[in-house]
């Protein structure tokens, strides 16, 4: 077995996908996952919080070339005009409907191995994962360590239903969606937020995305790299007039509100029991809650010419901004397939 991917979720299909465009057969690539359906973890929190649209793009999607985009499969004069400038964003089950095909189409489901994985190790001719292996070259898509929950609150990106009157926490996307759907289902809705909201197209500026800045990205000192995450993962959502909620401030839940917590994610690599593990084990080199990586996504102290462990997803911040995207998946994916491709 030539590769193995740890985690089930969008990232992993990304990878599949273009590992499978670029020759690698399926008996070569493991997938070791909790969900069989690469999307489902994901469904269930843009359905929670009733997501339409995509926050991405036409070439949001999960197979391997860019195109055709999107806005091409959804057949509208309309998406092809909007993506001539950027203002596509395609419905949540176009993407969905598109993701099931790669899935369908890439062979997937040979390849899907049920189980959690908890310990990754290097050893000779690649990586262990819990004493299976080695597998030669492994890519890490374990996603998001956890919600990051608020007491007596239900968490935004789990299923819900709106109260009279409703406290939203947070001030990115999720809370943004929030406030119009809850408005939408006749409730009064007040906002509770620690700084004014960030308004930008997505999640990060778009400049991040091109070689030019990922370049001077990549030359920061730690430091000053650090700093620029940290900023980068202030929660945000579009601008438009579309988002223009108006709701009340308020510092605290007012009593009797139903509390939603649009807070997001638990953060760093420390709180994903897998990634501490393989940090402690093999003293990786880390920036406050960052894995430190190499551009192209691999950790650099267990990447050779023969052996590759890659980050993809949301702990490979270090190397894309945009990492928990899909453009960011799709990132860490060519790299990986690149890696893994050259010692075939
Ligand atoms: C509501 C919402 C809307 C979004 N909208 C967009 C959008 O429009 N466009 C865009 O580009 N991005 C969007 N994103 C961001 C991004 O695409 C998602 O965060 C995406 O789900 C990341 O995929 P992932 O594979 O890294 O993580 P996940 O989808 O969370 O998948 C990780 C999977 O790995 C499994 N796993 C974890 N640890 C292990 C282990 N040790 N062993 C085995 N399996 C493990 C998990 O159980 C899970 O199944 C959105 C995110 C959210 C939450």
């Amino acid at each position: 077995m030539r590769c193995a991917i740890v985690g089930s979720g969008l990232a992993a299909l990304a990878a599949y996908a273009t590992l499978r465009h670029a020759g690698v057969p399926p008996d070569e690539i493991a997938v070791f996952g909790t969900h069989a359906d690469p999307t489902e973890v994901w469904r269930r929190r843009a359905g929670s919080i009733r997501q339409e649209r995509m926050r991405s793009e036409s070439d949001g999607h999960l197979a391997a070339p860019s195109f055709p985009g999107l806005a091409l499969r959804d057949g509208s004069l309309r998406a092809l005009g909007q993506t001539l400038t950027n203002r596509y964003r395609p419905p949540v089950a176009l993407f969905l409907a598109h993701a099931a095909e790669v899935r369908a189409r890439s062979g997937w489901d040979e390849s899907f191995v049920e189980r959690r994985v908890r310990h990754v190790r290097a050893v000779a001719g690649g990586f262990e994962l819990d004493g299976d292996g080695p597998f030669p070259h492994v890519l890490l898509a374990t996603g998001h360590p956890g919600l990051a929950r608020v007491d007596g609150a239900v968490h935004a990106y789990e299923p819900h239903e709106y109260a009279p009157q409703v406290a939203v926490i947070g001030a990115g996307m999720a809370a943004a969606t929030e406030w119009r759907n809850a408005r939408a289902a006749g409730a009064e809705v007040v906002s509770i937020r620690r700084r004014p909201p960030l308004r930008r197209p997505l999640n990060v500026p778009r400049a991040y995305f091109s070689k030019r800045r990922l370049d001077a990205f990549h030359r920061l000192p730690p430091r000053r790299r650090t700093a620029l995450l940290r900023e980068l993962a202030q929660p945000s959502y579009p601008p438009g007039r579309e988002w223009d909620a108006d709701v009340r401030l308020v510092d605290e839940p007012p009593p009797g509100f139903q509390l939603i917590a649009a807070t997001g994610f638990r953060k760093g690599f420390r709180e994903d029991m897998l990634l501490a593990d393989l940090v402690d084990a093999h003293g990786l080199e880390t920036h406050d809650r960052f894995l430190s990586l190499a551009p192209d996504s691999t950790v650099p102290a267990l990447t050779d010419d023969r052996r590759t462990l890659s980050v993809a997803g949301v702990a490979g911040q270090w190397a894309f901004p945009a990492a928990d995207t899909i453009a960011g998946a799709k990132y860490a994916a060519r790299a990986f397939t690149r890696r893994a491709c050259r010692t075939r």
